[in-house]
């Protein structure tokens, strides 16, 4: 079976196409392992994958994961004469025909050596389905079906099917971001869609053990080996936060606390970043869902760092978010009930709009360059790759 893969946006990056579309290529190499068998070829701004017949439905699933393509099309290969085109469009046809079908022929000719016009293809070729088929009808304006055809300098491609890709660009392009990935809901569908504009991710998680179980963990580890479907094996940085929940327990004021949290993951993620040549943080956070994504807490949140922090969800609603994560698949592991370092600590009344002043006055109490380097000392790394069973 080959499948006919389009790219979009990529055809339009000038010079940098060839880069943007090799990557593509590899990534659908990547996405294709373990299926054996497989082959790709690039041609004029398209792919061409062919795969065993008995695995074609696995591997359209796996193409449909993979960021850059906008559409796939299962397509039958022709020689380039019309006998062999009619045989091969009647074949296609002869699987989706039910009485009173309305279908058109569309041909496109890139090979002018092809002695008949695209209009005279189209005209024969509805008229061999409309002969060998009964019941048919050629319906021009309103088709429920297009057979398209494209004669090709080397092939005639004939197909009837347009399956959505998932769109996006290839993962590798933009660069590489670090994913603040709690075991929450949002934050593995912002590293999703970073993924999809073409970002490379690592992931950070804060835990704190006793408080934070070991499954809690589990489920991190689970989430990230979820995104690596869609973008390949992620490094994980694992930060043991006990110490600083205990300091800001001990020496700051309550309903503070999950705003100096939160500017604590921001410094520690920030270090991380420079030394794994990240560009960006990216969170899960979402416009006045919970007290500490207020206009006024994000904005003290960002403060302390100077890397640009990306918040794929930023407008989106918990609905929108739990469909997305539905349909990605990281929603069953999101909800395992075991919680994590901020709802271990979460106070009963956290300040929803905590003042600059008054934040920059609680840290006075802390030794932040001490906590930081503590935290980074302790952080440990994992690379979750699901082909190698990790
Ligand atoms: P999520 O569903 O992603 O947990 P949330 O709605 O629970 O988000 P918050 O708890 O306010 O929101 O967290 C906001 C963001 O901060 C998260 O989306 C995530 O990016 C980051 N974050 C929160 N807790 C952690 C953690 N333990 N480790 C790493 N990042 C975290
Ligand atoms: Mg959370």
């Amino acid at each position: 079976m080959i499948y006919l893969v389009r790219y979009g946006e990529i055809g339009l990056k000038g010079k940098n196409r060839r880069f943007f579309e090799n990557r593509l290529t590899e990534n659908i190499k990547k996405a294709l392992q373990g299926i054996p068998g497989c082959s790709i070829r690039q041609l004029h701004t398209r792919n061409y994958v062919e795969v065993p017949e008995e695995r074609a439905a696995e591997a359209l699933q796996r193409l449909q994961q993979v960021f850059g393509i906008v559409s796939l099309s299962p397509v039958t290969v022709a020689g380039p004469d019309m006998a062999a085109i009619k045989d091969a469009a009647l074949a296609e046809f002869s699987v989706l025909a039910r009485p009173g079908l309305r279908f058109k022929v569309n041909t496109r000719r890139a090979n002018k050596r092809f002695p008949l016009a695209s209009q005279q293809v189209s005209a024969e070729v509805g008229a061999h389905i409309l002969r060998s088929i009964p019941g048919l009808k050629v319906d021009v304006h309103n088709p429920e079906t297009v057979l398209d055809v494209e004669i090709r300098d080397e092939a005639v491609y004939i197909y009837t099917q347009r399956i959505p890709g998932p769109g996006g660009l290839p993962v590798g392009v933009s660069g590489k971001g670090l994913l603040l990935l709690s075991g929450g809901i949002d934050s593995p569908v912002a590293g999703w869609l970073a993924m999809k504009r073409g970002v490379t991710l690592e992931a950070v998680h804060f835990y704190s053990p006793p408080f934070t179980s070991e499954r809690a963990r589990d489920k991190v580890i689970d989430l990230c080996r979820r995104l690596a479907v869609f973008g390949g094996p992620i490094r994980l940085h694992l930060v043991r936060f006990t110490e600083v929940q205990k300091e800001l327990q001990e020496k700051t004021p309550e309903k503070l606390s999950v705003t100096l949290m939160r500017r604590m993951m921001f410094r520690i993620a920030e270090q991380l970043s420079a030394k794994r040549s990240a560009l960006a943080l990216i969170t899960g956070e979402s416009l006045g869902q919970v007290a500490s994504q207020t206009m006024e807490s994000i904005a003290v949140i960002e403060q302390v760092v100077s890397i640009p922090v990306y918040r794929p969800l930023i407008t989106y609603d918990k609905q929108e978010i739990t469909e997305l994560s539905r349909s990605i698949g990281t929603y069953p592991i999101s909800i395992r009930p075991y919680e994590d370092c901020c709802t271990v600590f979460l106070p009963p009344h956290p300040a929803i709009k905590p003042r600059p002043e008054a934040v920059e006055e609680a840290e006075k109490a802390l030794d932040i360059p001490a906590l930081v380097r503590d935290c980074l000392e302790k952080t440990e790394e994992l690379v979750i790759d699901p082909e190698n069973g990790s």
